[in-house]
Order: structure tokens, then sequence, then C-alpha cells
């Protein structure tokens, strides 16, 4: 897959051109920014918390390896098995391998970014093993052959009609679109069937706790729970940066997560899990297995791109962002979208692939004013511009244009020239203070250009100091 600056503004304007996506996208994540602010504002302290939650996150990536390893030992302590996984070849290996030693036919899945990323689904099908995604914006996408268009909300492009076609599809009957509590059950009664079917159950993990070698998952429809609990193997794959030192740390993350993603103060469902079923228990998987997935993530410590690891996929600043909120979340190619999909999709899956990412945003800051962890998004696009152009990964014609435009503005008389001819150009286009380019020299065609000001501002000073003296 690549993403080149032409191909996201292709995809981008097929998006807005599409009112009932625009209507779709600006629903939900208008509703989740209202939520975010409400929960937020409920918090004697927000701007505090996300201080502390910075610095705690800032912490625990310049010793992650020493909390991994606290965190295998306890994990290991608690029955867990570790794996640990270079890329995401590595890691569809070690997961289709428990379901081959097992026997595996029928896998159920709750929701996970990081099976997005490593592509699981396809691996596990290629090893003869059926994935069904439980979480219901997850299994709708899955059922329609679409990549998520959002990382907390998967299916927000859907329309309830288009569910109900596919739900009707799979039972062989027709199902109103209006009728929500028919759907939801159909969609119950078949996932439920899954759950007690499934050889296996796969997660990923909100975070880890070190102290106790614990997975955490939040979740708000109880699937998380029947996958991890109903199969008797449970798998969770989740990448090495979503780690938590202690309990009092993971208090944080969480009082963050719900509160940043849906408003929620807490999700329904916070489930801790802590290795296998022991003696006794009512249900719990015989056998857990955990799959650390580094894929890059390493390669970033240390680094000026380190700060993207304190992401906790959130999606507050998908939810925020002018470019998101139009393009949408196929536009970005990735199952990473919005701002931080713009950032870590490169650094997961390569500059060269992806270099028109770092390019879809207007630097606005939105982003950053509402992450959790204060992660410096802009800082990190900018960062990731400048590592385009330093591997020569700009398109020659724009290269040149920019060198072009550099070489004038250092030339104070060139500039000057260059500004009062400008000038003169724009004036037979200018009406009523505002300039109309013709279309090929404006991309943004919806929007007017405020007309170039009869006098330059050197003129204007000049003037004034005339006037002065
Ligand atoms: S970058 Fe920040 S706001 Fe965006 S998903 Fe990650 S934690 Fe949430």
């Amino acid at each position: 897959m690549t993403v080149t600056t032409a191909q996201f503004r292709q995809s981008a304007a097929a998006a807005i051109a599409d009112p009932r996506l625009q209507g779709a996208l600006e629903g939900a994540t208008g509703k989740f920014r209202a939520a975010r602010r409400a929960a937020l504002a409920e918090l004697p302290d927000a701007d505090a918390l996300r201080d502390h939650f910075k610095a705690l996150r800032t912490a625990t990536l310049a010793r992650l390896a020493e909390h991994l390893e606290t965190f295998e030992r306890n994990a290991r302590a608690a029955g867990a098995q570790v794996h640990w996984a270079a890329d995401g070849a590595a890691a569809c290996r070690i997961v289709t391998q428990i379901a081959r030693q097992h026997g595996v036919a029928l896998a159920a899945k709750s929701k996970s970014m990081v099976s997005e990323e490593i592509q699981l689904n396809q691996a596990l099908e290629q090893a003869g093993v059926t994935p069904v995604e439980t979480d219901l914006g997850e299994w709708i996408i899955q059922l329609a052959g679409d990549p998520p268009y959002h990382i907390v909300a998967p299916a927000i492009h859907k329309t309830r009609q288009q569910v109900a076609e596919l739900f009707s599809a799979l039972i062989g009957e027709s199902l109103p679109a209006d009728d929500i509590p028919r759907l939801t059950a159909v969609a119950r009664g078949l996932l439920r069937e899954q759950f007690l079917a499934a050889g296996l159950g796969i997660s990923g993990a909100n975070l880890l706790v070190a102290e106790t070698g614990s997975v955490v998952l939040v979740t708000n429809e109880g699937n998380g729970r029947m996958v991890t609990s109903l199969p008797p193997v449970h798998v969770a794959v989740t990448g090495i940066e979503k780690i938590a030192p202690t309990w009092d740390d993971a208090a944080a993350w969480l009082a963050l997560l719900a509160r940043s993603a849906t408003g929620q103060p807490l999700s329904i469902y916070t489930t801790a899990l802590t290795g296998p079923a022991r003696p006794g228990d009512p249900d719990g998987p015989a056998e857990v297995h955990i799959v650390l997935l580094d894929n890059g993530r390493s390669a970033l410590l240390g680094g000026q791109f380190e700060e993207a690891l304190q992401c906790i996929r959130c999606s507050a600043c998908l939810n925020i962002c002018p470019v998101y909120r139009e393009a949408g979340g196929h536009a970005y190619g990735s199952p990473y979208s919005g701002p931080i999909g713009a950032v870590i999709t490169p650094l997961l899956f390569g500059l060269e692939e992806y270099a028109g990412l770092p390019h879809a945003s207007t630097l606005c800051g939105a982003c950053l004013d509402v992450c959790p962890a204060r992660i410096d998004l802009p800082r990190l696009l900018l960062a990731l511009r400048a590592e385009e152009v330093r591997r020569g990964l700009l398109p020659a014609a724009e290269s040149l244009a920019e060198r072009a435009v550099a070489w004038g503005l250092a030339h104070q008389r060139l500039y000057q020239l260059g500004a009062g001819l400008g000038r003169l150009a724009a004036r037979p286009l200018t009406h009523d203070g505002y300039t109309e380019l013709p279309s090929r020299l404006n991309p943004a065609q919806e929007r007017r250009l405020p007309g170039l000001a009869e006098r330059s501002f050197r003129e204007l000073w000049q003037s004034e100091e005339l006037d002065e003296s």
C-alpha cells in the first residue's frame, strides 16, 4: 500500500463529495468531542492529570525494557506464556501456531488495532482458521470487507440501512433498517454461537500492568469478556509500548482513556486478566498467551519520534482534526487514521510508502490540545516532513518549487520584485476583496482567497516613517 499526497487528496475529495459520509463523520466526531469536553470538565483538575500522565508515559518509555521484563516475569509467574514478536509476520506465526497446536478451526476476536496492523485475520484464514470479530463495529466492517474507519468506532461510515443489508444477507431474511433492537438481537444471537464454538479467543490489550503481569481490556459491549473467558485458549496481542509499571499508573491511564475516547468516566467493562483460570474458578481459559509485538517500535526509542509511542489510541485527535473530519478514515490507507495515524503509519510501515500522510494536516494544533498524553503531533508531523526532504522523497516539481521559494525569500530585492509582480498579476482576478484563481492553481476550490493588499507592509512602514520624519 502507498499513500502519496495526490492519492490522499483524491480519496479525501471522494469523501468530501459524499454528503451522507460527511453527515456521519460530523455526527459521530461531534458527539465524541462534546462528550470528551463534558467528561474532562467533571475532573477536579484534568490538566494536572494530563501533565502527570505525560510524565508517567515519558518515564515508562525511558525504562521500557526493564518494565517489559518485569511484566514477563510476573505474567509467567501467574501462569501465562509470553512470546516476543519482532514484526507482524512473527506475531502472526506465533498465533497461527498456537491455533494449529490446539486444532482450532474458529477464533473469536475482540477489537484489536494491533491485529489490524499485522493483518492477523488474513494470516489466520491462510492457516485454515476462521476469525470472527465480535465487537459490533468490527464485525460489521468484517462482513463488509472494509478496513476500520476510526480507531474507536470502526464502522462510523456505515448507515443502518447498510448494516441491515449485511445482516439480512447473512441470515437470508430481510431485516428492517429502522428496527435497531431487532438488528442488535440478530447480532447478539449470531455472535453468541461464535463465542461458544470458538477454540481460541484473541484480544488486544489496552494496557499491560507490569507489577502483576496483567492484561487490561476496556470495552463497552462485554464481548471482550466472552472472548477471554469462554474459549479454552486466550491469546492477547499487543504492542510493547502499552505498558504501565504499576496499578497506580494504570489508574491514571484508565481515568483518561475512556473520557478522552467516548466521554465516559470508565468504559462499561474494564477487565483485568492475570494468567489462566485457577482451580476452582467458574470460568476462564486453561491457557493464556501474550504476544508482545515490536514491529518497528523499539527503533523509535531514544529518537525524535519516541513521543509517538506514548499514544493510548483514544481517538481524541481524530475527532478534533479538521482534516480527518472531512477526509474520513479510509483516505489514510492504514488502520491508524487521523493525526496519530499520519504520524505512526509512516513510522511503522515506511515513510517512502506513506509519504503523503505527514502532509495530511493543517498543523492547527488542535490534536495537541486534546491529546491526554500531550503528544506534540504537529512537531512530529513537521519532523516527518523534514525527514522526507532529507531522504529526497518529495516529488521533483514540489521540491523545485520549494527551493525556488526559499531562494526568493532569501533575496530581498527578488522577493520585493516577485511580490510586486504578483500584486499586478492578481489585480484583474480580484473582485470585492477576493482573488479568484483558476481552478488548477487553487486546490481548495470552495475557499475564496483574500486579495493581496494594495500596498505591501514594507511600503506602509516606509511611508509611516516618512510621515513621522
Ligand atoms: S495521539 Fe493522543 S489523542 Fe491521538 S489517539 Fe493517541 S493518545 Fe489519543
